[in-house]
């Protein structure tokens, strides 16, 4: 069987992270299509809650699954550490976990005090654009002594313990400070034992499984990155609490490790740390269910090869499982009739993902990726529409799709967010996964390998049209567009200018002052002239200033603006030529409504000419 190229596979698994942040974004980014968005986030709060990442296709910023993508990412490098550094990708991996833990601190002000969301669900998803132009109040969320939060506070702790043990030996200061948060956040988690003020998540990110499994999880964090046992037994005393199989005590073993429940993880890390049989047998049990069979219970299986656990991201599950089931086969505790099988799977998983049933699940990898995932800013549309423009205008390097159905049936639809949709925790455990195999098979990164796109429409243009005319004047129908994209941003400071030639006036002996303009529909330019270009030669032009007026891709009455104005000559003045005007030059015979897209009306953005061309 093949080897997929895991070293690809993983420096675009690591680089989709770059795609879903949020915030100021540094200089080094690798792509030209991300802007700065969400710069407001924590305003509200009166704090500075910007950065983090978009949790999927959409954009708000849930620290439940962030939190859980970050520890995940976080434990990727605590197993593969070398293999990482080998592939090149380790200093953009831990980057990436810093931009996720570098947010959750902020979310941390005080001991007793995390704010668990950015953005409101309903909100964010009745909206169809790039995250640099979202207009929708994103109020922040917070839990408190009052309205506690156990699970997500201690999937922060857990994050940030994580972070600080990955972190300890390049960035010691920064591992401290991870652990000084994570310590407090577990307290917060452990003293509170309640979710009763996590509600904005609800319905998005609720917590099912409730906290035990974090409060073990991030125990076992705090206890790896600080070796203080008092967190290793904490971890362990709430093992009684995780869920089990239904009329039974049997701790549960037919989900997968994910962003809700997380004693997958406890146990595999507590079988290896502590050697106790309970967990070992707990997370083989786990396994087998997944591999094997277990008792004669074994996971389905589509006809092409994948562990198939649920409709939504069946992907992740499968490959989060690989990593565990290949971090779990590497531990010399792991019985040794079952090394093979897991390692088989945890390869066969993911290259299911990566091609093996002849299409690849990842964007822009391999033969036949996806180009049409559910997310808002990879699609980039100007018109708050899935249709609108009918292909992706971003590809999202490295995203893994939520995969096919039972019988490996799956579509490209940018509407299926079941299937279609890409997420910060469906990378999570996949890049886990593919750092194994590479350290496993190896495999070749693309050298220098950038996401910088060409740019192919025109992002800011003006389409225009001859509403009237007469002996004396001309009415022009002018449309400014902004379907930017690369990245999408705001035109609050966008202009036009409309050129004409008064030769033949002068002649007559008038002058620029016997024209008006005036506007008869105006949707927010300030209008003014006629003003003088190039008086020598008698050009002149009216500019349309928006400036303070919102034209950004965001939808039909956001991205164009519609300017209707007259220039008129005094009145029975028989002199009026308007053809040979510089802008008119693609406007004869555009009459009746419509309107053509002209370079002749030049474009600006705050003064600086982005479309067209002047006389
Ligand atoms: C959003 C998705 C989300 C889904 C379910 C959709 O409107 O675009 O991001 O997963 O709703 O909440
Ligand atoms: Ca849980």
């Amino acid at each position: 069987d093949t080897n997929y190229n895991y070293g690809e596979a993983l420096q675009k698994a690591i680089m989709f992270y770059e795609f879903q942040r949020s915030g100021k974004l540094p200089a080094d980014i690798r792509n030209n299509w991300r802007g700065d968005s969400g710069l407001q986030d924590g305003a509200d709060a009166g704090l500075d809650l910007t950065g983090g990442w978009y949790d999927a296709g959409d954009h708000v910023k849930f620290n439940l699954p962030m939190a859980y993508s970050a520890a995940m990412l976080s434990w990727s490098v605590y197993e593969s550490e070398d293999s990482l550094r080998k592939s090149g990708q380790l200093d953009y991996l831990l980057k990436e976990i810093k931009w996720a833990t570098d947010y959750l601190i902020k979310c941390h002000p005080t001991a007793n005090v995390f704010y668990y969301q950015v953005g409101d669900g309903n909100a964010d998803h009745s909206w169809w654009g790039p995250a640099e132009v979202m207009q929708m109040n994103r109020p922040s969320y917070k839990v408190d002594l009052s309205n506690p939060g156990s699970t997500v506070s201690a999937e922060a702790a857990a994050a940030l313990a994580a972070a600080g043990a990955v972190f300890a030996k390049s960035n010691p200061d920064y591992s401290a400070e991870c652990i000084r948060h994570a310590k407090e956040l577990y307290n917060f988690a452990d003293t509170t034992k309640s979710d009763a003020g996590y509600k904005a998540a609800s319905g998005f990110y609720t917590s099912y499984s409730g906290f035990y499994d974090e409060l073990s999880w991030a125990g076992v964090w705090i206890y790896l990155a600080t070796g203080d046992k008092t967190y290793l037994s904490k971890a362990e005393s709430y093992v009684a609490n995780w869920g089990t199989e239904s009329q039974s005590t049997t701790i549960a073993y037919k989900w997968a490790q994910n962003w809700d429940d997380v004693h997958y993880g406890a146990e595999l890390l507590l079988a290896r740390i502590t050697g106790k049989d309970i967990y070992k047998q707990s997370i083989e049990m786990h396994l087998d269910y997944w591999t094997s069979g277990y008792n004669g219970n074994r996971i389905s299986y589509t006809p092409k090869g994948l562990a198939w656990l649920d409709s939504w991201g069946a992907l992740r599950y499968a490959t989060t499982t690989a990593f565990l089931a290949s971090v779990y086969a590497d531990w010399s505790g792991c019985t040794s009739s079952k090394v093979s099988t897991y390692n088989t799977f945890a390869k066969q998983q993911v290259d299911y993902a990566l091609g093996s049933a002849g299409r690849s699940f990842v964007v822009g990898y391999g033969v036949n990726p996806p180009t049409r995932p559910h997310h808002r800013t990879a699609h980039s549309s100007w018109a708050d529409s899935q249709t609108t423009p009918a292909y992706h205008r971003h590809t999202i390097y490295g995203a893994l799709v939520g995969g096919p159905g039972k019988d490996d049936s799956y579509t490209d639809d940018i509407g299926n967010y079941v299937n279609n949709e890409i997420a910060c925790d469906y990378n999570a455990g996949f890049v886990g996964a593919l750092a194994k195999l590479y350290g496993e098979y190896g495999g070749t990164p693309i050298s220098n390998f950038k996401a910088i796109e060409k740019v192919t429409n025109d992002e800011f243009f003006v389409e225009a049209g001859i509403n009237a005319s007469g002996s004396n004047f001309i009415e022009i129908k002018a449309i400014l567009n902004n379907q930017s994209g690369w990245p999408a941003r705001m035109g609050d400071k966008l202009s036009f200018k409309y050129f004409i030639d008064i030769t033949e006036a002068v002649k007559a002996g008038y002058s620029a002052k016997d024209f008006t303009v005036s506007t008869n529909y105006n949707s927010g330019a300030k209008v003014t002239g006629l003003l003088p270009y190039d008086e020598a030669n008698n050009i002149y032009y009216v500019n349309a200033d928006f400036t303070g007026t919102k034209v950004y891709p965001g939808g039909q009455s956001a991205y164009k603006k519609e300017l209707q104005f007259r220039i008129a000559a005094p009145i029975n003045t028989t002199f009026w030529n308007n053809t040979n005007d510089y802008s008119y030059t693609d406007l004869n015979g555009v009459v009746n409504g419509s309107v053509v897209k002209t370079g002749y009306i030049p474009v600006y953005d705050a003064g600086v000419l982005v479309y067209g061309k002047e006389p």
